[in-house]
């Protein structure tokens, strides 16, 4: 089934002039980038983003990171996009992901693991809407 997927490159990838290859990678999985922008998140944006971890050891890590640079934040359509992308990105820890994925390839560590991808179609369309108005994706 076609669906859409929020996807963003991390700042620990951005950093280091990953956008181009990291996007190889999502195009050549059969996906469409459909929307993209790159932005710089407030650690405030980062902690609402991320609010679902709010309660985790890690969730003040995270928010710095994610507001420590630029992002590109995108969104994915094709099928099975959400599943599809998880693949494609690799295990949350790059020392778990399968070779040839995002994370085995480009992740720096746990925390700065160069992508995110929604894990389901529900949040998948809240995290879609937290980035894109619908004018702005043209599938
Ligand atoms: P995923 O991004 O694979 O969906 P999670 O939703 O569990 O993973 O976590 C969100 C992000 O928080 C991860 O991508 C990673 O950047 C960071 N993170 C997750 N677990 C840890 C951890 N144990 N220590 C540090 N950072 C973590
Ligand atoms: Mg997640």
């Amino acid at each position: 089934m076609t669906e859409r997927t929020l996807s963003i490159i991390k700042p620990d990838a951005t950093r280091r002039n990953l956008t181009g290859k990291i996007n190889s990678k999502i195009e050549e999985a059969g996906l469409r980038i459909i929307a993209q922008k790159r932005v710089r998140l407030s650690p405030a944006q980062a902690g609402k983003f991320y609010a679902v971890h709010k309660d985790r050891p890690f969730f003040s890590e995270l928010v710095e990171f994610m507001s420590s640079g630029p992002v590109v934040v995108q969104v994915l359509e094709g099928d099975d996009a959400v599943s599809k992308n998880r693949a494609v990105m690799g295990a949350t820890n790059p020392a778990e992901a399968d070779p040839g994925t995002i994370r085995k390839e480009f992740a720096v560590s746990l925390t700065e693991n160069s992508v995110h991808g929604s894990d389901a179609t529900e949040s998948a369309a809240v995290e879609i809407a937290f980035f894109f108005a619908d004018v702005e994706i043209v599938g």
